[in-house]
């Protein structure tokens, strides 16, 4: 269901984000669908439980009693390396990337839910890549990784996540990966319009109050700022005077478009770099009248 709404989506922006970029993750998006597991088997967590974890900072895939099989991981890899190399990467390139045959069970063990782990496994094991090659390398096993956590937090979405309220935390509840993307929902009734956060590792959304720093949980309004450009009010960039924090956002309520969270995260990027041009964010962070 997701993957039409992101095709449809992306069809939307093939001028911005240019042709073989969207042929390219119209690709990557498919292949990544069709290899999504199924087995995986989640127990549900108490109310109290989830408290409890997300209060913590404790991704709740880290309670999973299943982990990435080797098998199925390996060959996700390769295929998705596969595309890489066919749409991007030099075959040079993909050459020294190829090998993850020494990758061991255990080294997957909390790939679920950390990624620095698990890069650290795949890096330890190809020492000789250079920093081009690594970076290559870091986007390939996200790729991979985005196959089983989003599979995966669908699942546990469904048993799990009901009405629950979770708290104010810049970091995924489900995969633990940093928030991308601010949404804020369109006002409803007597409601301003609620901000969501939006983890693109596992396609997870989670609430986060509206006026509060992503990153240092400054609420003074004066001290946060929403900028975007005049002609586009839906894409903005929220700025941090007490920690110089800046994340991307979109306010639904000027959005026209079809949406889906994983393209307005890219496209949110390139907005961003407009927005920095244009508006004066750097002025507001350096502002000492402020207080
Ligand atoms: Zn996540
Ligand atoms: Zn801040």
């Amino acid at each position: 269901m997701s993957l039409v709404r992101d095709l449809e989506a992306l069809g939307q922006y093939q001028e911005l984000l240019g042709d073989s970029q969207c042929h390219f993750l119209a690709k990557l998006w498919t292949l990544q669908d069709e290899m999504a597991p199924t087995d995986f088997r989640w127990e549900p967590l108490s109310k109290h439980e989830i408290y409890r974890l997300t209060r913590a900072n404790t991704p709740l895939l880290s309670k999973a009693k299943d982990k990435i099989d080797l098998i199925a991981f390996v060959e996700a890899f390769n295929n998705i390396l596969a595309l890489y190399t066919e749409e991007i990467f030099s075959s040079e390139l993909s050459a020294k990337l190829q090998a993850l045959d020494s990758l061991g069970e255990h080294d997957l063990d909390q790939a679920l839910f950390d990624d620095v782990k698990i890069l650290e496994r795949v890096f330890s094991k190809q020492a000789f890549l250079d920093d081009d090659a690594k970076s290559c390398l870091t986007l390939v096993v996200y790729s991979t990784l985005r196959v089983f956590r989003a599979a995966y937090a669908s699942q546990i979405k469904e048993i799990d996540f009901g009405e629950y309220d979770f708290p104010d935390t810049h970091t995924c509840p489900v995969c633990g990966a940093e928030a991308s993307l601010s949404i804020i929902n369109r006002p409803i009734a007597f409601n301003g319009g609620l901000r969501n956060h939006y983890c693109s590792s596992c396609d997870t959304q989670w609430h986060y109050t509206r006026i509060k720093c992503a990153f240092c949980g400054e609420s003074g309004q004066e001290r946060l700022r929403y900028f975007y450009t005049p002609d586009d009010e839906a894409h903005r960039v929220h700025a941090c005077k007490s920690c110089k924090g800046i994340m991307a956002a979109i306010n639904l309520k000027f959005f026209t478009l079809k949406f889906s969270p994983r393209v307005e995260e890219l496209v949110s990027l390139l907005k961003a770099r407009e927005i920095f041009q244009d508006a004066s964010i750097d002025k507001f962070l350096s502002d000492s009248s402020i207080k």
